[in-house]
């Protein structure tokens, strides 16, 4: 292995990592270049990632009609605010989304990050009560397992117990955490709940089909379809989060497509851009807008993050849905969901392995525990693969254009750390 150059060296002690001990972590993997669904590591290894940089290069890297579309970008405007201008690559995405999206989800309000689509989402629900004259609705119902992001709001709705955000209970905002509706009893507290506090509601978030940063949880499509009844029965705007789910990853473009419901607020971030860029939008229905459509100043959305439509990331994101209408993506997601299922099955029976699933172009294996994280990290290194098991999780969620080859390499390194003793 050759030395670490110099920028590593220099600039490592001046980074705070994400979600790590800094004291005890391995230190980041010093990266000098992408492409497909390699990593090149500046020492000359190369790994095949297995999680497409937390789920957003669903095309693999540098994809070349994505670089293109950047660099014209580029040279034409990389950068102008969204107050009181507007520009081509930002409506026409616009106008794309709408377009691609269930139902009147048809005003699409740009920002940088998931977590801010989500405050996003969470303000519009909480607002389109007050613009009716209506105050006190301060709660979400939101749900056990589930992920929203790390700013405030979002981690206030996101699992308060077993969520990575626990520890900052006193500090955020009470909401209504709920067990998802999955059967009669868990149904039966979730109506009682709304009923009991029906007046203090102003919505409901949740992650359509997969939560994924609470532990790759899976439900069904009937729980969709009892959150939209129960949403309208109590006029509350229903939120998907479809920053994880969006983009093909479930098997359809939309996760809420599968359950044939169209939300209230729906929010996209990671994929949208094929993870060249960042670039979030929380897309509201007609009579979400209509809400908030008045004489009175007060009445309007006050939102408006700096970077928010950044051009070069709009463009990414056209040159994104480009490849998702000329390429076929969601047969592909259909061909991994068949080839996890395969290739993950050895896992199960397999001593510490609690469950085996895969939806989608997600494949999970769930364990008792891993007793060292890091040192299983490491580990999938050295077998040449970027996957970063996370809790008691291990899972793949790759880029939609993996080779059969590169995601068998995949699976027999997670079998293979399996059938080792993890
Ligand atoms: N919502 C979901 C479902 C997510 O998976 C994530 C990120 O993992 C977020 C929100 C937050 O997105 P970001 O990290 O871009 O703020």
């Amino acid at each position: 292995m050759t030395q670490a150059p110099d920028w590593f060296s220099s600039g490592l002690p001046h980074i705070w990592s994400p979600y790590a001990q800094m004291k005890r972590a391995t230190p980041p993997l010093p990266v000098v270049r992408t492409e497909g669904t390699r990593i090149f590591l500046a020492d000359g290894r190369v790994l095949i990632d297995g999680i497409a940089s937390w789920w957003t290069a669903c095309h693999g890297y540098n994809h070349p009609h994505i670089r293109q579309a950047v660099e014209r970008q580029l040279a034409q405007m990389p950068h102008v605010m969204f107050g009181g201008l507007a520009h081509e690559p930002a409506l026409t995405l616009a106008k794309r989304l709408a377009d691609l999206l269930p139902g009147d989800l048809t005003r699409v309000f740009f920002s940088e990050s998931g977590s801010v689509a989500v405050e996003v989402a969470l303000k519009m629900a909480a607002q389109v009560w007050l613009n009716r004259g209506e105050s006190g609705r301060t709660k979400l119902v939101a749900f056990k397992g589930a992920y929203h992001g790390d700013t405030t709001g979002a981690m206030a709705v996101c699992d308060p117990d077993d969520g990575m955000h626990a520890r900052f209970a006193g500090l955020l905002p009470p909401h209504l955490i709920l067990d998802l509706p999955r059967d009669e009893n868990s149904l039966a507290a979730f109506e009682q709940a709304l009923a009991a506090h029906d007046s203090e509601i102003a919505g409901i978030i949740l992650e359509p089909l997969v939560q994924g940063a609470g532990g790759m949880l899976f439900h069904d499509t009937a729980v969709l379809r009892r959150l939209r009844a129960a949403a309208d029965r109590y006029r509350l705007p229903l939120i998907f989060d479809e920053i994880f789910t969006g983009f093909g990853r479930t098997g359809t473009l939309f996760a809420c497509e599968q359950a044939g419901i169209v939300p209230d607020i729906l929010c996209l971030s990671k994929a949208l851009t094929g993870g060249t860029l960042p670039l979030a939008a929380t897309v509201a229905t007609r009579q979400i807008f209509d809400g908030f459509w008045s004489d009175d100043p007060s009445h309007a959305l006050m939102h408006g993050p700096t970077f928010m439509a950044n051009p070069l990331a709009c463009a990414a994101a056209n040159a994104s849905l480009d490849l998702f209408a000329s390429e076929p993506r969601l047969a592909q997601a259909a061909r991994i969901a068949g080839r996890l299922a395969a290739e993950l099955a050895p896992a199960r029976g397999l001593e510490g392995v609690r469950d085996v699933r895969v939806r989608g172009a997600i494949g999970v294996v769930e364990l008792d525990a891993i007793a060292d994280l890091d040192a299983l990290r490491r580990r999938f290194v050295a077998r040449g693969t970027w996957i970063r098991p996370f809790g008691r999780i291990i899972y793949l969620a790759p880029a939609l254009t993996i080779s059969d080859e590169d995601l068998a390499t995949l699976t027999s390194a997670i079998v293979a750390e399996l059938e080792s003793g993890v």
